[in-house]
């Protein structure tokens, strides 16, 4: 079997195998699949001859490939096992060689159109990867494991490619935000990372917003409703105020785009005793989280003065942080990744993410971790497809950018 075959078949083994995260659970990992495909995966590790090949207590897979270049820096690369819960993970994925343009009809009676789909009309040609309508694909991140597994066994079958170490980690439950909170600092031995968990091709990620969430709680007092005069204090009515308060024409997601940050109030519940209202606080600019963490305290603090006897409190938490800051201390991580498609032939581009990775907590643990593009498409929907030329793409491109750091001494 050639190596884009084996590729093809390695990545429909990855999707059909359900690993959708629950967020309605505190079990680490929140579903049986990852582990499933964890267990998958460090078999393969092991075959292929990696060394310090674990499965982890928290379903974590870590391996190494060991360098064959003196003095090379360890890098790392990483992508997720988990898929969103936003539709079903079980997959029955279909295969598309040579995508003649036209429109490709899904089991369900759905279709893929450029008109749905304008990404289509440039992957002409291509061998591409759909579902059959009723589940989303999975190529968020199975592209990414998939590109990296046959990274680290085209290296290992031809020693001529030059490479430092390389770290391998597969993660669980990306999408519900708990990535990386089973990695201690001291398991990476990297100086830079990439997560391969991109959309389209040549598209390097160095930009996330900075996040923060805020949890805003309204204490009323409930009376029976007959006798509320000068007694019930309605927790509702206070959120309600609070909600009307909030930016909707600018500093919304409804309204913005690009680098424009936001407020975004995302689930309510409660009743006349109390109610709560969560806020997602976004922006590019970690500053500015302040000042939208001070506006939701001084709305907070007119709804009391409106409605007396009312508490209103608002709590911050801190979620992650714009990885350019991190990744500005080690520029060459961008810049051999940018290298390494100048090589390859391939066009690109640094482009922004309007949200989170697990590359921007590496990159806060002090790893500078940018994002790569592997080939995903329509992402957390039915119609999610990836092109296995575009994966094809990212493994020449991470094994030229390998090679690259490879030149890249540590001692110097
Ligand atoms: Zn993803």
């Amino acid at each position: 079997m050639n190596q884009r075959e084996r590729l093809i078949e390695r990545f429909l083994r990855y999707v059909r195998v359900d690993t959708t995260a629950d967020p309605n659970t505190d079990r680490y990992p929140s579903s049986e699949g990852q582990i499933a495909l964890g267990q998958i995966l460090r078999g393969e590790l092991a075959a292929l001859g990696l060394e310090d090949v674990v499965h982890d207590s928290h379903g974590l897979v870590w391996g190494r490939v060991p360098g064959n270049v003196p003095d090379a820096p360890t890098i790392l690369l990483n992508a997720h096992l988990d898929t969103s819960p936003e539709a079903s993970g079980k997959c029955n994925p279909n295969r598309i060689d040579r995508y003649d343009g036209g429109s490709i009809e899904l089991a369900t009676g759905d279709r893929l159109t450029i008109e749905n789909t304008p990404e289509l009309a440039s992957l002409v040609g291509h061998t591409l990867i759909t579902t059959d309508g009723t589940s989303l694909l999975g190529g968020d991140d199975k592209a990414g494991v998939a590109a990296i597994m046959e990274i680290v066994h085209r290296l290992k079958e031809d020693p001529n490619l030059e490479h430092g170490p390389v770290q391998v980690l597969f993660t669980c439950d990306e999408e519900i935000g708990r990535g990386t909170s089973r990695i201690e600092r001291g398991q990476i031995h990297a100086v830079a990372g990439y997560t391969l968990d991109g959309g389209g091709a040549g598209t390097i990620d160095d930009e996330t917003f900075s996040a923060d969430q805020a949890t805003v709680r309204f204490v009323g007092r409930n009376t029976h409703p007959s006798v509320g005069k000068g007694k019930m204090i309605n927790a509702i009515r206070g959120a309600a105020q609070f909600l009307s308060m909030m930016p909707s024409a600018t500093d919304s997601p409804e309204t913005t785009e690009g680098r424009e940050g936001f407020l975004h109030p995302y689930h309510i519940e409660g009743g006349v005793a109390e109610a709560k209202v969560l806020v997602l606080l976004r922006s590019f600019d970690t500053a500015m989280l302040t000042n939208y963490a001070s506006l939701l305290k001084a709305h907070a603090e007119s709804v009391m003065h409106a409605i007396p006897g009312l508490m209103v409190q608002v709590e911050i938490a801190q979620q992650y942080r714009n990885m350019a800051d991190g990744i500005r201390r080690r520029p060459e991580t961008v810049e051999l990744a940018e290298e390494a498609f100048r090589e390859c032939g391939y066009a690109f581009r640094r482009d922004r993410i309007r949200g989170g990775t697990d590359g921007a907590l590496l990159t806060a643990m002090g790893i500078p971790t940018p994002n790569l593009s592997v080939g995903q498409y329509n992402i957390h929907s039915t119609r999610e497809f990836a092109s296995i030329d575009q994966m094809e793409q990212a493994v020449e491109h991470g094994i030229r950018l390998l090679k690259l750091w490879s030149r890249k001494s540590i001692l110097a």
